[in-house]
């Protein structure tokens, strides 16, 4: 690989291919060799990949930013003057689509991902968005119950769908402007989040508070603000999303960080003080929020006990190759899989499969017999 060539291609922060390279990884896919940026450096996002036998660069997809608190929050984020476009942040994950030879969809820290890309190829008009935009990549959200990844329940959305909320330039990560990009998604049938509104930085706020009721009301996850030039964004996410994502931690204890916690209790603690709970209102939350953290936690250690395994509970349902793949392809990252159940239905393989959390596996046991713990 010509270093020096794809240092300035990628545009990096610094002028030594060694200090750039250092952080890549060589992976294969499909007989295809492909690099990986594999932590943000130099101006570079993680994920960022460079796919040789195609001379391809595909920039990683940009982290966004959160607000702890909308007013002034909005204001101070976006210029004045500017327009915000208030978007549904969905909840499953990130993947990027680019044409290399043939589509591949790369995960956000830039695998690709033998099971997204089939359903990628089989859902999405994607010969015919390529064959007019070669040099782009789409980058979407794949949700829905049955996902390798996650398993949050949309309406409408029975196994699981994408959703595309960017179309960005392949190599210098440039976005489409919001309206620019949903008149695309329209003439391609790509389906996308939903945008509750356009509102100047000052008025924004109301918008995004009352979208953050609905979202709540229904247990959805937030919203991500964009600049209608789509290159600046920033998020929120609902009291409901707090919860569940307690819960989830809480349901493996010993196998999600504690930074992970505690960023979720931040959250709930700046939305209550800005929303000005008090009294009943706050006591709900305060209860809602325990009952997030103890009874996940309580289930697991009584799980443990009675020796079921534990862990994150998929389904995925495809074409048994792309199914076959994906199993080799989590194995690799060193997961511990567990199948529960494997069967056929109207031509398509369906998978039940739990990925072992074995820290908290362990740890719990060890306590269930009566170990002790250090603190
Ligand atoms: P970070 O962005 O800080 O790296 P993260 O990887 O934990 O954080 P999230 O907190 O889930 O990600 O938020 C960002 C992600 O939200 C995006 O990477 C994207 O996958 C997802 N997302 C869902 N809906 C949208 C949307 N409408 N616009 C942009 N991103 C969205």
């Amino acid at each position: 690989m010509d270093r020096d060539a794809y240092l300035e291609r990628l545009g990096a922060t610094t002028d030594e291919p060694a200090d750039l390279f250092e952080h890549f990884e060589q992976r294969s896919f499909g007989g295809r060799t492909y690099h990986v940026l594999t932590d943000a450096r130099h101006g570079l996002e993680r994920g960022t990949v460079i796919v040789e036998d195609a001379e391809t660069v595909i920039r990683g997809y940009p982290s966004i930013p959160r607000l702890l608190v909308l007013e002034p929050g909005i204001r101070s984020f976006f210029d004045d003057g500017a327009t915000v476009a208030v978007e549904e942040k969905l909840d499953g994950f990130n993947v990027r689509i680019a044409n290399v030879g043939e589509p591949l969809a790369f995960t956000r820290s830039g695998y690709v991902c033998p099971y997204t890309t089939a359903r990628a190829r089989k859902l999405l008009s994607l010969e015919a968005f390529f064959d007019e935009h070669p040099e782009k990549t789409l980058c979407a959200e794949l949700i829905g119950p049955e996902t390798p990844y996650t398993t949050t329940d949309y309406e409408g959305v029975d196994t699981h769908d994408f959703r595309v909320f960017g179309v960005r330039d392949r190599e210098s990560g440039d976005p489409l402007s919001v309206a620019d990009r949903r008149a695309i998604c329209e003439t391609y049938d790509f389906n996308q989040p939903r945008l509750f509104g356009r509102a100047p930085p000052d008025a924004a706020v109301e918008t995004v508070r009352d979208a953050i009721d609905e979202l709540d009301a229904a247990g959805r996850e937030g919203v991500v603000m964009k600049s209608e030039a789509g290159d600046a964004m920033v998020k929120y996410t609902t009291e409901a999303q707090h919860h569940d994502e307690l819960a989830y931690a809480f349901s493996l204890p010993f196998d999600h960080g504690r930074d992970f916690i505690f960023s979720r209790l931040l959250r709930e603690a700046f939305q209550a003080a800005e929303f000005d709970e008090d009294g009943d209102r706050l006591q709900e939350r305060a209860h809602d929020l325990g009952e997030s953290i103890l009874f996940p936690m309580v289930d697991a250690i009584r799980d443990v006990d009675d020796g079921e395994t534990i862990g994150h509970r998929h389904t995925v349902r495809g074409d048994a190759d792309s199914i076959d793949a994906l199993f080799d392809h989590l194995r690799n990252q060193s997961m511990t899989i567990e199948l529960e159940s494997d069967r056929r239905e109207d031509g398509q393989r369906i998978v039940e499969f739990v990925k072992v959390a074995e820290s908290s596996r362990d740890r719990i046991t060890h306590y269930l017999e009566g170990g002790t713990r250090t603190e």
